[in-house]
């Protein structure tokens, strides 16, 4: 495994979406099903995520649900995204919700002489999934908003890439196959 694909993968999980809520709502890809289905697969991809939860409850069943629910709100929303369309009301109230609980804490820091501003978000993983849906709506471009190539593949990414030509969730998976694929036809 290469190491860009060792970084995809973390735990079972993936994470070449680009931004934490794409990668959220990369959870349940439709080659290999719901990868949260108990309270500790979501303890286990907030780990994989980088996301402290020292000193929070742990996970119960509800979160699951709650996952879910934020997940459906997230995928309806860049449905609309992706088609130019006007996002689900509910859904944006969802993200809303979580929002609601995740403030946000800056301070200014002096560093080698000049000031810099540092900024943490304290909540758990809806509030930070919530928070980087919000930065990344405050300056995304859609067409860069994408999902990926593969014929049965469900998973998005934004493509970050200066010339915006990336078509693969990941070119170990999806762009492989497509290479074989090509490969074999022309034989
Ligand atoms: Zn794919």
């Amino acid at each position: 495994m290469s190491d860009q694909a060792a970084q995809e993968v973390r735990d079972g999980f993936l994470f070449l979406g680009g931004r934490l809520w794409l990668d959220f709502l990369n959870s349940a890809p439709a080659t290999m099903g719901e990868l949260i289905a108990r309270p500790d697969d979501l303890a286990r991809w907030a780990k994989a995520a980088g996301i402290d939860r020292a000193g929070r409850p742990a996970f119960a069943k509800e979160d699951v649900a709650a996952a879910h629910a934020l997940r459906g709100a997230l995928g309806g929303i860049y449905r609309a995204l992706s088609e130019g369309a006007a996002a689900p009301v509910r859904a944006i109230a969802e993200v809303n919700r979580h929002l609601a609980v995740a403030p946000r804490l800056r301070r200014v820091e002096s560093a080698k002489g000049s000031l810099q501003v540092s900024e943490s978000i304290d909540s758990d993983l809806f509030g930070r999934v919530a928070s980087d849906f919000a930065d990344f709506i405050a300056g995304f471009e859609p067409h860069r908003l994408r999902k990926c190539g593969g014929e049965e593949c469900s998973l998005v990414f934004y493509d970050t890439a200066r010339n915006a030509t990336r078509r693969w969730c990941s070119m170990a998976a999806c762009g492989n196959r497509h290479k074989v694929a090509r490969y074999r036809a022309r034989g």
